[in-house]
């Protein structure tokens, strides 16, 4: 056993945001023994932006990690909804008070620029060692110890065991399944019906277009809603890349036999789907080149009434999977790492018990947050979303007397309420302040 709970030997499945993070965070407080399984052969990214909030950027911050790729992201100044089909102005919200608010701009960035910024803070820790090309089966093995078999692309498959076990290896997770099968927990994943399109311009593509070129160098998320499907857009990578997600419903998987998440999309398709858009998101579209369409099934996972099983906890969308609507999904795999990394920092000793009651911690700071976020991007979707009737008429009540200056922003991402919510919220600090009361209470 452990003399110290530094000395604990802590296995992390999946090295997406989550995975990342719980590492560096813990390697951040000192753990000496941190082995991350990948599947991937390297972290050879999805070229697509993210959102880099405030309350994901004080988390990166904190690890060393965020100046390196703040650098290379577009700093948001503000946000504009428009109607799909005639590109008319709905509502337009400053961003620059974010900041000063919040201690840290609202940021878009690549993928691969987060995930890269995370990985080289980790390879600066010799407590991080790294298994590429490895696929974590689910822990089969509870208990003080938990164990798992991993298996090498090449090579034999071999047992590891460690003193903790962190499952963040994404909606898929094979040890969410087995966990809740031990506890006899019914919960499933949720079809959302909608998919996404993940959509990349380079600048040099646009080069002739005034219009596009001043998407591509403005400050600015633009978001195009129509009837079931909307665009959002904005630029990354120092303004060189104009990166559009877009949400549809799912015909595509829907009619799929297995459960592919990614696939690459048709571009007569896409461009069909979007077909009453206006003219500008239109070209925007047709700039794609063919056989570069992407498109990803969203779903979501009822709820779990527990993300923690002896000494496996579960990490981001492994337990919290989202709708992108609110931008948060690997926000809050981001926090979850923090959070594993001051809970399991806390630990007076190296008992299996200990260790159990430092991880429900970790569920009790996060898990009501987690699920309110993943509601709450279900309700701007329902929202952004809406077909004529009653309900659009409201909304769009609501977008008008924002253009007089006072109610709430229906896309619920540009709302100051809900960013209090979100962007306000330490979790780290929440976890240091918590920790005793709720260690002790359990
Ligand atoms: C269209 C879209 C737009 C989005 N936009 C944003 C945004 O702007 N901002 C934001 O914060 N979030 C956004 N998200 C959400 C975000 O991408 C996810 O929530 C986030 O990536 C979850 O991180 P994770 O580490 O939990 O899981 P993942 O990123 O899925 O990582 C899981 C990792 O585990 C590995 N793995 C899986 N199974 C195994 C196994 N058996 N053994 C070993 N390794 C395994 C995988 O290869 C992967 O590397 C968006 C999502 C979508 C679909």
């Amino acid at each position: 056993m452990a003399q110290s709970p530094k000395d604990l030997r802590i296995a992390i499945l999946g090295a997406g945001m989550g995975g990342l993070t719980c590492a560096l965070s813990l390697a951040t407080e000192g753990f000496k023994n941190i082995d991350v399984y990948e599947y991937a052969t390297d972290l050879g990214f999805v070229g697509a932006g993210i959102q880099l909030a405030p309350n994901m950027a004080r988390v990166l911050d904190r690890l060393g990690v965020w100046k390196g790729i703040e650098a290379e992201a577009v700093n948001i100044e503000d946000t504009s909804v428009r109607v799909g089909a005639t590109d008319t102005e709905l509502a337009y919200v400053q961003l620059k008070y974010i900041q000063e608010t919040y201690g840290y701009p609202h940021m878009v960035g690549h993928r691969s620029s987060l995930a890269n910024g995370l990985y080289q803070g980790c390879l600066a820790h010799p407590a991080i060692k790294f298994h590429f090309s490895t696929s974590a089966d689910a822990v089969d093995r509870y208990g003080p110890q938990p164990s798992f078999m991993a298996i090498p692309r090449q090579g034999e498959p071999y047992r590891v065991e460690a003193d903790v076990v962190l499952a963040a290896d994404g909606i898929k997770s094979k040890t969410r399944d087995e966990m809740l099968k031990r506890l006899n927990i019914n919960a499933g994943i949720k079809d959302t019906h909608q998919a996404a399109y993940r959509i990349m311009i380079h600048k040099e593509q646009i080069k002739d277009d005034p219009e596009l070129l001043a998407l591509m160098e403005s400050t600015r998320v633009t978001r195009w809603i129509g009837e079931k499907r909307h665009i959002i857009a904005y630029p990354v990578s120092n303004n060189t890349i104009y990166n559009l997600s877009t949400t549809q419903p799912d015909t595509n998987f829907a009619a799929a036999t297995n459960a592919t998440y990614t696939t690459r999309g048709d571009k007569s398709a896409m461009l069909n789907v979007f077909g009453d858009f206006c003219p500008m998101v239109q070209r925007m579209l047709n700039y794609v080149p063919e056989g570069e369409v992407c498109e990803w099934k969203l779903r979501v996972h009822e709820p779990l009434p527990t993300w923690v099983h002896e000494s496996v906890a579960l990490v981001g969308d492994a337990c919290h999977p989202t709708l992108p609507h609110l931008a948060q999904g690997a926000a809050q795999a981001i926090e979850d790492g923090d959070v594993l990394g001051v809970v399991l920092s806390r630990l007076p000793d190296t008992k299996p018990e200990s260790i159990n009651k430092a991880l429900r911690v970790y569920e009790k700071v996060r898990k009501d947050r987690a699920y309110a976020l993943v509601d709450l991007a279900a309700a701007s979707g329902r929202a952004l979303h809406l077909g004529d009737g009653a309900a659009k008429e409201e909304r769009d009540r609501q977008f008008a007397a924002l253009k007089r200056g006072d109610g709430p922003v229906p896309d619920k991402w540009a709302d100051a309420d809900v960013q209090r919510e979100i962007y306000g919220f330490d979790c780290s600090k929440v976890a240091h302040e918590s920790f005793d009361e709720y260690f002790n209470a359990l």
